[in-house]
C-alpha cells in the first residue's frame, strides 16, 4: 500500500503536448499539468508521438532508444524514441515511428486507430525498456482509451505494471475513436468483442473512449460541472449509461492555465506589456490590434475577440443568428479560428459585407491569439457544450471579460457580474438560445461604458486564480484513489 505522502511514478500519455504541438486545449493541459505535479514532487514523464512538426532541432531531441518491438496483434513494429523536456526537467518520449506520425497533419487519417494503438502500445513498451515502472498512467482522451482496456487484460499479469493503476481523462466526450473490428484485432484484444451489444448505436463498432472509461481504475474530467453533465443523456453522447455505471469513480477537476506562458506583464507577442497596475497601458493593445485587423483604431468601440475551433460545439449557430443586429450596435469583431466550412464561409461574408467591424483570421496563430486576448474588450464563447474551455480563463487574465454560456467549465470559472455586490468577472447567459446570447453582450456592452465598473470587472478577472497548483493536488488525491481501487 502506497504511503499518502510518497512520490508517485506518472506516466502521461497524449497526442499533443505544448510547446511540441498543439490543436486544441488538451495540449495545454498535458504541457501544463505535469510541470505543476513535478513541483509537487512526483517524477511524471510524459509520451507523446514524433510527428513531422516537432522540429528535432527547435526541441533539441535526443534519440534515447532504437528499433524498440511493439506488437500490432498479428505483426510487429519497430519504433525509435526520441527525448526532449519540458519545464524543468520533465522528460518527454517522442515514439519515433515515420509510417505512422510522419504526415501533413496530426489527425483525420482513416488509420487514426492504428496509428494510437501502435503509439500506446509503443508507450508501455518504452517504460518497459527504460525499467521505470509507473505507479500511474495517466491517459488523454480517445487516442489513449485502449491503455485501460490492456491493462485488465494482455497486461494483466505481467509483473512489470502490477502495481500501476490507470487514470482515464476525459477532455472532450465528442470526441470518441469510432472504428470497425480489425482494430481490435491489432490491439489484441479481439476476444472480448464489442463492448456494447445493448446499445445499438454502438454494438457493432469499436469506441475506443468507451473502452477507456470502461476498464480505468479512474475517469476523470476537466470541471466539476461537466463531471455531472456527462452522465445524463444530454451531454453524455450515447456514453451516460455507461458513465453512470462507474459514477463512483468518476471526478471532476477543473483545468488550470499556464501561468508563465499566458502572462501580459512579460508576453513577447503582445504590443504593451501590462499588469493590474498598470491597466491603462491595455489600450495599447487594442489599438495594435484594431491596426492589424485593418479596423478602425477606436478606444471607445466595444471590440469583442473570439479564439476558437470553428465546430458547432462553440455556439456559432446561435452567434449568426445575431451577427446583424449586433453589428447594428456598431461593435467591432475580431475573430480567429479554423475548421468547419460552413463558418469559413459565414465569417468571410460577413467580413466582406462589413469591413470596418468585422475581421477574421482563418488559421492556427498562437502570437496572434495572444494579441486577441490583450487586445479585445469581451470574449465571446457561447458554447453548446465546453467541458472546461481555457480560452475564458486566459481571456481573464489578459482583462478582456468573457461572455459565456453558462455550461461545463464555463459555468464553473465565469461568475455573472453583479453591481451590488461588486462580485462577478463576466456576463452569463442560460439558454442556447440566440437572444439569450444577444442580452449578454447587450448587457456587456452596457457595463462598458461605465469606465470603473469595467475597470473593476477587469481587474477581478485579471486577479483570479486559475493557476494549476490547486488542480495538481486535486490530481494527485485522484492518483491515490486509482491505486487504492486498482488494490
Ligand atoms: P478546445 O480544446 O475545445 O479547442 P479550449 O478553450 O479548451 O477549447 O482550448 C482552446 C485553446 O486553443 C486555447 O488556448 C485557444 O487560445 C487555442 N486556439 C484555438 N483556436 C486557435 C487558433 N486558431 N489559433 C491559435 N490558438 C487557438
Amino acid at each position: 500500500m502506497q504511503q499518502n505522502t510518497q512520490p508517485l511514478n506518472i506516466l502521461m500519455v497524449a497526442a499533443e503536448i505544448v510547446p511540441f504541438v498543439k490543436v486544441g486545449g488538451l495540449a495545454d493541459v498535458v504541457g501544463a499539468l505535469p510541470k505543476a505535479l513535478k513541483a509537487l514532487g512526483h517524477d511524471v514523464r510524459l509520451v507523446m508521438p514524433r510527428y513531422r512538426q516537432v522540429d528535432p532541432e527547435r526541441f533539441h531531441l535526443t534519440k534515447v532508444l532504437s528499433a524498440v518491438p511493439v506488437s500490432m496483434g498479428d505483426y510487429q513494429v519497430q519504433v525509435d524514441v526520441l527525448q526532449g523536456t519540458i519545464g524543468e526537467n520533465v522528460p518527454v518520449y517522442m515514439i519515433d515511428a515515420p509510417r505512422y506520425f510522419e504526415r501533413e497533419n496530426i489527425y483525420g487519417y482513416t488509420d487514426d486507430g492504428e496509428r494510437f494503438i501502435l503509439f500506446c502500445r509503443a508507450a508501455l513498451e518504452v517504460v518497459r525498456a527504460l525499467a521505470w515502472p509507473p505507479d500511474i498512467i495517466h491517459c488523454n482522451d480517445w487516442h489513449t482509451g485502449i491503455i485501460p482496456n490492456w491493462m485488465q487484460t494482455v497486461y494483466q499479469d505481467d509483473p512489470f505494471f502490477q502495481n500501476t493503476a490507470t487514470v482515464y481523462t476525459i477532455h472532450n466526450l465528442a470526441y470518441q475513436g469510432i472504428f470497425g473490428y480489425r482494430l481490435l484485432e491489432v490491439a489484441g484484444v479481439a476476444e472480448n468483442g464489442f463492448l456494447y451489444p445493448h446499445i445499438t448505436e454502438l454494438a457493432n463498432v469499436v469506441d475506443v473512449m468507451g473502452r477507456g472509461i470502461l476498464f480505468a481504475d479512474v475517469i476523470t474530467t476537466v470541471s466539476e460541472r461537466y463531471a455531472q453533465e456527462i452522465l445524463t443523456p444530454a451531454f453524455g453522447e450515447k456514453l451516460d449509461h455507461l458513465l453512470r455505471s462507474r459514477k463512483e469513480r468518476v471526478f471532476g477537476i477543473l483545468n488550470g492555465i499556464d501561468y508563465q506562458e499566458f502572462d501580459p506583464a512579460i508576453d513577447r507577442y503582445i504590443h504593451t506589456n501590462f499588469d493590474a497596475h498598470s491597466l491603462d497601458k491595455r489600450v495599447e493593445n487594442k489599438a495594435d490590434l484594431q491596426e492589424h485587423a485593418h479596423l478602425p483604431v477606436r478606444p471607445d468601440i466595444p471590440l469583442l475577440g473570439m479564439i476558437s475551433r470553428l465546430a458547432d460545439q462553440k455556439g456559432f449557430d446561435i452567434l449568426a443568428q445575431i451577427m446583424q443586429p449586433l453589428l447594428a450596435q456598431g461593435v467591432q469583431f475580431v475573430v480567429l479560428g479554423i475548421g468547419d466550412q460552413k463558418y469559413h464561409e459565414l465569417f468571410q461574408n460577413l467580413a466582406a459585407r462589413y469591413p470596418d467591424q468585422v475581421a477574421i483570421f482563418l488559421t492556427f496563430n498562437s502570437e496572434l491569439a495572444q494579441r486577441i486576448y490583450a487586445g479585445s474588450d469581451m470574449f465571446l464563447m457561447p458554447s453548446r457544450f465546453e467541458p472546461c474551455g481555457l480560452s475564458q480563463m486566459i481571456a481573464m487574465r489578459y482583462g478582456s471579460v468573457p461572455i459565456v454560456r453558462y455550461v461545463g467549465g464555463l459555468a464553473d470559472t465565469v461568475p455573472e457580474y453583479n453591481p451590488e455586490t461588486e462580485e462577478g468577472t463576466g456576463f452569463v447567459f442560460h439558454d442556447y438560445d440566440p437572444w439569450a446570447l444577444f442580452a449578454s453582450i447587450i448587457r456587456a456592452t452596457t457595463v462598458y461604458r461605465l469606465k470603473d465598473e469595467w475597470r473593476k470587472l477587469q481587474l477581478r478577472g485579471m486577479d483570479a486564480d486559475h493557476s494549476w497548483h490547486r488542480s495538481a493536488i486535486r490530481y494527485v488525491e485522484v492518483y491515490r484513489k486509482a491505486l487504492e481501487f486498482h488494490q
